[in-house]
């Protein structure tokens, strides 16, 4: 029997896009629960705050109900997946250029805890250039990113930026 039901999705998710949905729904199929753990980084120049964050994905993933939690962390991801008692991270790559830093990333965090295992979900080919941060500037410029993002994000969105 699998021990691992249930895993952790960490990101900034500012904002979250189809893109991450995407992921999220493809870890749904495997894992029992899901925690969407946004890193609370002051450093980060973000668009929505973490507590702006955290409603909006709650109501795009409602349907899943309490197969989904959605909380903020800050510090080392290791230490927070210890404290949820859950051993998998999710991660999605996108093109070869996302492998470095994600690799270095899972060395590390499994250097911190041997017990950690982090698992990448190729981006579905729709997405695969799409960022947080290029949804972020194009939308900024004027151009319609209703492809890209859920319903309830592009309306925060378009209301954040006018
Ligand atoms: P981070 O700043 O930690 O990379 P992001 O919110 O940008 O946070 O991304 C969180 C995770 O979601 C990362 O593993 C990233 O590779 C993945 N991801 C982001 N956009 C997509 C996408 N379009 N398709 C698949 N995975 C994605």
């Amino acid at each position: 029997m699998a021990e691992h039901t249930k895993a952790i999705f960490p990101g900034s998710f500012d904002p979250l896009t189809n893109g991450h949905l995407d992921i999220i729904k493809r870890a749904l199929r495997i894992f029992d629960g899901l925690t969407i753990a946004i890193l609370d980084n002051s450093q980060k120049n973000s668009l929505f705050t973490v507590e702006e964050r955290i409603p909006l994905i709650k109501t795009e993933l409602k349907e899943f109900g309490d197969r989904i939690q959605v909380k903020a962390f800050s510090g080392l991801l290791v230490e927070f997946a210890k404290q949820e008692n859950v051993k998998v991270v999710i991660r999605g790559l996108r093109a070869i250029s996302d492998y470095d830093y994600e690799a270095q990333m899972a060395l590390m965090n499994k250097n911190l805890y041997s017990e950690i295992e982090t698992l990448f979900f190729i981006a579905r080919e729709e997405y695969s250039y799409v960022s947080s941060s290029i949804v972020k500037q194009a939308a900024v410029l004027g151009g319609d990113m209703a492809k890209f993002l859920p319903l309830s994000v592009l309306a925060a969105m378009k209301k954040k930026l006018s």
